[in-house]
């Protein structure tokens, strides 16, 4: 993946990750950059969808930790597969992955970037995005497209959000890639879109 720069950007569910990579790829594709977004979620959702065991993104946390071990890997190997082939045939290519760095499971806190996932991965930088925990709630809760209902709390969230800060930089430092914060303020993705592109421009 030698020409491909990689970002993974994490950060609570509802938090806005998706919402502000794609504001960041119309930002970067006007300077010339060739933006490929890739939700690691959906990676895992093929494997999973493919042998019946989940019909949408918000069922995988809620499966056997076995499965989901399983899917994470299988995503993971295909994520790199995929930009690779694109390093190929382009030049300015950036890879967003859009992911998690620790998950909530019936079977406790569970990293979304351990060894076996980052080191195909290989990013150069992990961007956390973060919010008020206030308004993190009020975005899940206003998001009827998603069933996110495990994570609305306050207090939970609270802890998630420092809890994401811990996971992102042991994950970074297993392969040396920079840590940023991004804060997104209610009404202002298009800022935290700006910071993300500032990032990328300076990998
Ligand atoms: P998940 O991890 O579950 O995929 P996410 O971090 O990708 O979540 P989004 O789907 O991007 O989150 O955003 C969740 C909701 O919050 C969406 O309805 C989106 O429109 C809204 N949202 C995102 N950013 C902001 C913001 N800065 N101000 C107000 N609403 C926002
Ligand atoms: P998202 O659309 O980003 O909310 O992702 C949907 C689901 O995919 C998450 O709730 C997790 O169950 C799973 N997922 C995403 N990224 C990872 C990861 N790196 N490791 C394990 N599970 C993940
Ligand atoms: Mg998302």
């Amino acid at each position: 993946m030698s020409s491909v720069k990689l970002a993974v950007i994490v950060g609570l569910p509802g938090v806005g990750k998706s919402t502000v990579l794609n504001l960041a790829k119309r930002i970067l594709t006007s300077k010339g950059y060739h933006i490929e977004i890739v939700n690691f979620g959906d990676y895992m959702l093929s494997y999973v969808a493919s042998q019946g065991l989940a019909k949408n993104r918000d069922e995988i946390r809620r499966l056997p930790l076995h499965v989901q071990r399983k899917a994470q890997e299988e995503a993971a190997k295909n994520i790199r597969r995929d930009l690779e082939a694109k390093a190929s045939s382009e030049d300015k290519v950036v890879g967003f992955v859009d992911t998690h760095a620790v998950i909530k499971t019936v079977t406790g806190y569970w990293p979304g970037l351990p060894l076996h996932v980052i080191k195909n991965l290989m990013p150069n930088t992990i961007v956390v995005v973060e919010a008020e925990p206030e308004e993190i709630v009020a975005r899940q809760l206003r998001d009827k497209t998603r069933y996110r209902s495990d994570y609305a709390d306050v207090k939970l969230v609270k802890e998630l959000l420092s809890m994401n800060r811990m996971y992102a930089i042991a994950s970074a430092v297993l392969v040396g890639a920079s840590v940023n914060f991004i804060m997104n303020r209610e009404g202002k993705a298009d800022e935290a879109a700006r910071r993300l592109a500032e990032v990328i421009e300076g990998l």
